[in-house]
């Protein structure tokens, strides 16, 4: 195999390994977000469930205010009972009839109270279940997605290591200004930065070569780039099958002015 086409080679193995660098960071920087929408999720129920037991807790304790108060009031309805019989006219032993039957008024308002206060708890409560079942299934999806994620980050940790070190290893061999040349183009462009020729066309671009530089690409002498993307190529009947790269439009970065190509068609 020629040097030229020993290059073309190892550049395709190059871009090989960016592209799936590439999209295991893009992987990186998506994969927790899910996690996140969960964890903000489980803490507005959270939240939901520490508002409804305050409540519970100021039910409660008007609640017990109520027992007190009625029950004191009805201790003093009975003393009063007994009071009624040592009346010693009618005049006093109506004042005490009055009063017994005020105290008897605001018990049966409190009472009435205290019902709604019950009904109040038991709706609270009833809210506080559903809450409680609700925050708890979703923190058992939270913990899944969470510990899958750890797998799945580590697995990438550890394939991005791996990549690093075969890119070292693929740069090695290609001389330093085409090296130089294809950081240069990663830099501006979207991946693929080197793309085969099929019937005279750039898969970069999707544009014909023009006829004197596909005549010089197909002697396979030096590296070339696309007139139109700048993208490297190589003719695709250098290789075989197997060694070129899966030929698709990339899609243009948004740092590049737009390319002829996109505005041709
Ligand atoms: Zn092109």
């Amino acid at each position: 195999m020629s040097i030229y086409l020993k290059q073309i080679e190892q550049l395709v193995a190059l871009q090989r390994v960016d592209s799936e660098l590439i999209s295991l960071k893009e992987e990186l920087e998506n994969a927790p977000k899910e996690v996140e929408e969960l964890e903000a999720n489980y803490g507005q129920y959270r939240e939901r469930k520490d508002q409804i037991l305050e409540k519970i807790d100021y039910l409660q304790s008007q609640q017990k205010r109520l027992d007190s108060e009625i029950s004191d009031d009805d201790l003093k309805i009975k003393k009063s009972k007994n009071k009624l019989m040592m009346a010693s006219n009618t005049k006093e032993y109506h004042a005490m009839m009055r009063e017994m039957d005020n105290i008897e008024k605001l018990n049966r308002m409190r009472e009435e109270e205290r019902m709604a206060l019950v009904e109040e708890l038991e709706r609270q409560r009833a809210a506080l279940e559903e809450v409680e079942s609700e925050s708890s299934s979703l923190k058992e999806e939270l913990d899944e997605k969470q510990s899958t994620l750890d797998q799945r980050v580590e697995q990438v940790e550890a394939r991005l290591v791996e990549l690093e070190k075969q890119r070292k290893a693929a740069g090695q061999h290609v001389p330093g200004p085409v090296l130089g040349r294809y950081e240069f183009i990663r830099s501006r462009l979207s991946a693929p930065v080197i793309v085969p020729v099929i019937e005279g066309v750039c898969t970069g671009c999707n544009i014909a070569i023009p006829p004197q530089g596909f005549i010089e690409l197909q002697k396979g002498q030096q590296i070339l780039n696309c007139p139109n993307c700048q993208r490297l190529i190589y003719w695709c009947e250098h290789f075989e099958e197997s060694h070129q790269p899966i030929p698709g439009k990339p899609q243009v970065a948004a740092r590049k002015q737009p390319e002829a190509a996109e505005e041709a068609e």
